[in-house]
């Protein structure tokens, strides 16, 4: 077997199987989405090195599996060449993962491909005591598990009741899946405590009487899944794309200097002073802690 170029070997886009002659080997792909080309581009090169499938991953990339690990050369460079390059699941941060957001879904309140593709470009690859997952909803929906990530971001919305004009019609009590929507007297009124911010119940109000106001991404710290799946905890809201980057740069800067190796993320944030980041990003961005409305 040749050695690998040292390079390509640290990085973690080369994945040992349980046989000791095969390799797989996984592609960066942020939010998950490539062109047509792309796609074919894949079939041709798992095809030209005898793979006869490809696999779907969780976290969003495709895999290659079965290969031969004397050609891991010549493999990285053709998946460069098709902008699908080496992907990563070492202690570094990996493919990172949005769902469609406004690009497609209905209920997205922010956009997230394009939020993937700056902090990948930004992070992707950064080497680190630990592993750090990056994950963005576009809405509470959560239909990609940004809570269990060690870096999660979701898009939510306030909405506004305009009083005097409700009719009590109900509509909006029927889309809350929260309950924090109830008629008294003729109209509706907001429980604060239990709304989350999702925005669900803005487009349902047939006379447009909800509106949407402080658009915001709330990043979540900490979360993982696995053995013991934990909810991230919450770090912080900012109301753009930039202050967005902005967080997770500092936040990857602490997982560098403060994380220990072998342990998760969540299970060290209290040893780490999560408080003191915390306030330190409150200082600097200025949105106060994520709290509901
Ligand atoms: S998390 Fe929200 S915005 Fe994203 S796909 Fe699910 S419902 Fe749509
Ligand atoms: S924004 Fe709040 S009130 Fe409206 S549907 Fe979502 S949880 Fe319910
Ligand atoms: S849908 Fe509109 S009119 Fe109907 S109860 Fe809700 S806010 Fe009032």
């Amino acid at each position: 077997m040749q050695p690998m170029d040292s390079r390509t070997q640290a990085r973690g886009g080369v994945i040992t199987q349980a046989d000791p002659d095969r390799v797989t080997v996984r592609t960066r792909l942020p939010a998950g989405v490539l062109t047509l080309d792309q796609l074919r581009g894949i079939g041709e090169i798992a095809e030209r090195y005898g793979a006869d499938q490809v696999h779907l991953t969780t976290r969003q990339t495709i895999e290659l599996p079965h290969l031969d690990p004397d050609r891991i050369e010549e493999i990285a460079r053709d998946l460069e060449a098709n902008g699908t390059p080496l992907g990563a699941e070492r202690h570094e941060v990996v493919n990172i993962v949005a769902c469609p957001g406004t690009d497609r879904c209905k209920y997205a309140n922010v956009e997230t491909i394009g939020l993937a593709r700056a902090l990948d470009e930004r992070f992707f690859g950064k080497d680190l005591p630990v592993k750090v997952r990056i994950s963005i909803a576009g809405c509470p929906n959560g239909c990609n598990n940004a809570l269990l990530n060690e870096i999660g971001i979701i898009g939510r919305i306030r909405p506004v009741r305009t009083p005097g004009l409700c009719t009590g019609c109900g509509t909006c009590v029927h889309y809350c899946r929260e309950q924090a929507v109830t008629i008294r007297n003729g109209a509706c009124v907001l429980d604060e405590n239990r709304c989350d911010l999702c925005g669900m119940c803005i487009q349902s109000c047939p006379y447009s009487l909800i509106r949407a106001e402080d658009r915001h991404y709330l990043i979540l710290i900490g979360g993982r899944s696995g053995r013991h799946p934990t909810i991230g905890r919450e770090l912080i809201r900012v109301d753009t794309p930039e202050k967005v980057i902005g967080v997770v740069e500092r936040v990857i800067y602490w997982v560098y200097r403060k994380s220990r190796a072998n342990r998760l993320l969540g299970e060290q944030l209290d040893e780490m002073d999560v408080d003191r980041l915390r306030a330190d990003l409150e200082k600097e961005f200025g949105s106060g802690p994520a709290q509901a409305p």
